[in-house]
């Protein structure tokens, strides 16, 4: 792919500039699953906040191993939430930005290796209230 695809790939009628479709697919089947609304919302706080979000997870399939192993299936197999590995000051321009978006869904691993925001909009529910905030 060359890289003025790369910069901007269309999701339906969405086109996405700060995103590949290889990042946002599920790690174990490339399944492409990210939901076109909440696309745009995360690549507005992408665009606010001016610095790269390194995907670390985006849709996953409800074979993908981490879903698997759940009681039902989590906000990811929905397309609507990823997680974006940023630790100290962009974690917190990340949060900032996020609550100021209307992200319901803030999880937060900020321990070790791997620290990432994990952010959603999935509706409230019994098993996945909204909103809500966790840390891994
Ligand atoms: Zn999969």
């Amino acid at each position: 792919m060359d890289a003025e695809v790369r910069l901007q790939f269309k999701l339906g009628e969405t086109t996405l500039k700060y995103f590949t479709p290889e990042e946002l697919r599920c790690s174990c089947c490339d399944q492409d699953g990210m939901n076109e609304a909440f696309m745009d919302k995360v690549s507005e706080l992408r665009e606010q906040l001016g610095f790269p979000f390194i995907v670390t997870s985006a849709y996953r399939c409800v074979k993908h191993p981490i879903e698997a192993r759940k009681d039902s299936p989590g906000a990811h197999t929905t397309g609507r939430a990823i997680d974006i590995g940023v630790s100290g000051m962009s974690a917190y321009l990340v949060l900032q930005g996020a609550l100021k978006a209307g992200f319901r869904g803030i999880g937060v691993q900020q321990k070790g290796e791997g620290r990432f925001i994990h952010l959603d909009d999935i509706e409230d529910s019994g098993d996945r209230p909204r909103p809500w905030v966790w840390s891994y």
